[in-house]
């Protein structure tokens, strides 16, 4: 479990076990746990009040801290929802959790949906916040990160039309090879032998 924390606090007994009591006190949203401890979730680097009703995270995910404290100095962010440190998570800070997330799962089947619950918020408040915050909304965010990475895949490998549209997320090649035209004014393969040509 190390690493969930800090090497900073590798030594320190920050960190607590989990226990079965702690565990069922988290799926069943238990309020009366709240004063006794915070679970944080590795994969999204985000930390909760027993009692949030956010969905519940994969047990060998999840990291046990005494107080807030410890959960933010391990780098974890509090939650939008239950508000672990009682503050208010500034917008900036929320849409870098969740522009982190895309980054690192692009390649993933990303919906607003899976992204809002994720991120503890509902579909239309991070729609609205992303694009207040970014000037794009999720959704073109992930695009623009799938197109870049094709890009890329594009110029320095060999790979298929097919391999890459699905490497990048999005496994409906027809559908790939109209989005790649309407951003970039070329199919794939006119910018991999544009490309080409240039070198
Ligand atoms: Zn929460």
């Amino acid at each position: 479990m190390t690493d969930c924390i800090n090497i900073r606090f590798q030594d320190s007994d920050d960190q607590e076990m989990m226990t079965d009591e702690k565990w069922q006190a988290i799926i069943s949203n238990d309020a009366s746990y709240n004063d006794q401890f915070f679970y944080a979730v590795k994969t999204t680097r985000i930390f909760c009040k027993p009692s949030c009703k956010s969905r519940i995270p994969k047990k060998e995910n999840v990291c046990i801290f005494q107080n807030a404290e410890q959960a933010l100095h391990a780098n974890f962010r509090p939650c939008k929802r239950c508000k672990p440190t009682n503050e208010k998570l500034p917008d900036s800070e929320w849409v870098a959790v969740i522009t982190e997330y895309i980054d690192k799962n692009f390649t993933e089947k990303l919906t607003l949906e899976k992204l809002a619950s994720i991120a503890h918020g509902s579909p239309y408040h991070l729609h609205r916040t992303f694009k207040k915050i970014k000037g794009m909304t999720p959704v073109e965010y992930i695009q623009k990160i799938r197109l870049k990475i094709a890009k890329e895949y594009l110029i320095e490998t060999n790979k298929s039309i097919a391999d890459i549209s699905t490497y990048v997320g999005i496994p409906n090649k027809p559908y790939f090879i109209t989005l790649f035209k309407e951003k970039t004014g070329h199919t794939p393969t006119q910018y991999r032998q544009l490309r080409k040509m240039e070198e």
